[in-house]
């Protein structure tokens, strides 16, 4: 009997330093789609960012890797550290999508999929792999949605016009950003609770984020 393929989810993101937001969102998509996996791809070279985040692409692997830890679900991926020049998810999901025999699914923030006009060959990308639009808000995403070339099928499920699915997935609202813990420790405010203990751990050791 032909066993079906497993449902991994793609989240890619700068984690500067990685938080509980985004962990606990992912656990919560993981959960609601009942995937095997979901690989959290670090944005070595963040095209929207110049390619230079705040922290070293080796400190945020090493901060990625101690928050996952434990968790058998969530493995740290490094295709975008591995590979040159600017990161784009393009690039992953084509790599990823051939290694890996495996339905994939693309989780992204809404506030970062609002940008996706800006992504590289994104008409392509939507076409690529199944979308999962982390909800945040209550706007109505539909007239966006529609300019992108979706269809809506159903309630909070859209399709692209050769059938490629896209869902906007609610999850519990935590309005942390790596931006503020960042600022908290510039200010010499405590971030504990808002990132994992290893994390804050390896932080303080290396003395990140303290300079502007
Ligand atoms: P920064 O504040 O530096 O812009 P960030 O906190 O938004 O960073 P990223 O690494 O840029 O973190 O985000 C990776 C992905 O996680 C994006 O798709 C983003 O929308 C999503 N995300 C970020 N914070 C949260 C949160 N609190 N809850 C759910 N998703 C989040």
């Amino acid at each position: 009997m032909a066993r079906s393929a497993p449902k991994i989810g793609i989240f890619g993101g700068t984690f500067d330093p990685i938080h509980v937001g985004h962990l606990r969102a992912a656990e919560e998509v993981r959960e609601a789609l009942g995937l095997q996996k979901v690989l959290f791809v670090l944005s070595a070279r963040p095209p929207h960012k110049g390619g230079v985040a705040h922290a070293p692409a080796e400190d945020r692997w090493e901060m990625l890797k101690r928050a996952l830890r434990g968790n058998p679900h969530f493995e740290p991926c490094d295709v975008e550290l591995r590979r040159e020049g600017l990161s784009y998810s393009i690039d992953t999901v084509r790599e990823l999508s051939r290694k890996l025999q495996a339905e994939c699914y693309f989780i992204v923030g809404e506030d970062s999929f609002r940008g996706i006009q800006t992504w590289k060959d994104w008409q392509q990308l939507l076409e690529l792999c199944s979308f999962i639009v982390m909800r945040r808000t209550e706007e109505d995403l539909t007239p966006f949605l529609e300019t992108l070339g979706y269809r809506e099928r159903d309630r909070g499920r859209f399709e692209t016009q050769r059938g490629i699915p896209l869902l906007l997935l609610p999850v519990t609202p935590i309005r942390v950003s790596a931006t503020l813990v960042r600022d908290l420790i510039k200010r010499g405010q405590s971030i504990r609770y808002l990132v994992p203990d290893p994390v804050r751990e390896y932080i303080l050791e290396k003395h990140l984020y303290l300079n502007p």
